[in-house]
């Protein structure tokens, strides 16, 4: 039977300028795109959204205190190492991620078509099923930097499960 026992629910936000010239990654998948996200990363705002649900589920520093962008070190990083990172401490701290959901808000371009592919992913850079992650799309119906594609943001909520003492 199921259990919601030790369950620990976090949450994370993020969003990042948009700038022409730089590769747009979403959820560590390249999408073609007429402009790229802005960060001292690859600017993936979907890893890093979910990256501090994660850590947020165990009570751990964010993903700014972990990797911070004044380091030198994390110029120019993949976001993706960045999550494994954060992952290797939540694994530390004895939690296991149960699921993941998340909501990628952006005016274009369109992400329907990979969804599927960012879930995977997601996924395989956290290590649960596929069928454990869900990317939802939304427009900002025009409004703001987000509708006026000066910038993509994506909210995350993750739970994970106490795996020891
Ligand atoms: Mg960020």
């Amino acid at each position: 039977m199921a259990t919601t026992e030790g369950l620990r629910v976090g949450v994370g936000y993020d969003i990042h300028r948009l700038a022409e010239g730089r590769a747009l990654v979403l959820g560590g998948v390249t999408i073609p795109s007429d402009k790229g996200l802005v960060g001292h990363s690859d600017g993936d705002v979907v890893l890093h959204a979910i990256t501090d649900a994660l850590l947020g589920a165990c009570s751990l520093p964010d993903i700014g205190d972990l990797f911070p962008d004044t380091d030198p070190m994390y110029k120019g990083i993949e976001s993706k190492i960045l999550m494994q990172r954060a992952m290797e401490k939540v694994k530390a701290a004895g939690y296991r991620p149960r699921n993941i959901d998340c909501v990628v808000h952006a005016e274009k371009p369109k992400l329907t078509a990979f969804k599927k592919a960012m879930a995977e992913s997601i996924a395989s850079i956290v290590g649960i099923p596929v069928d454990t992650v869900n990317v939802k799309a939304k427009t900002n119906e025009g409004m703001g930097p987000v509708g006026s594609f000066d910038a993509i943001a994506t909210t995350a909520v993750a739970t994970v499960v106490k795996i020891s003492q």
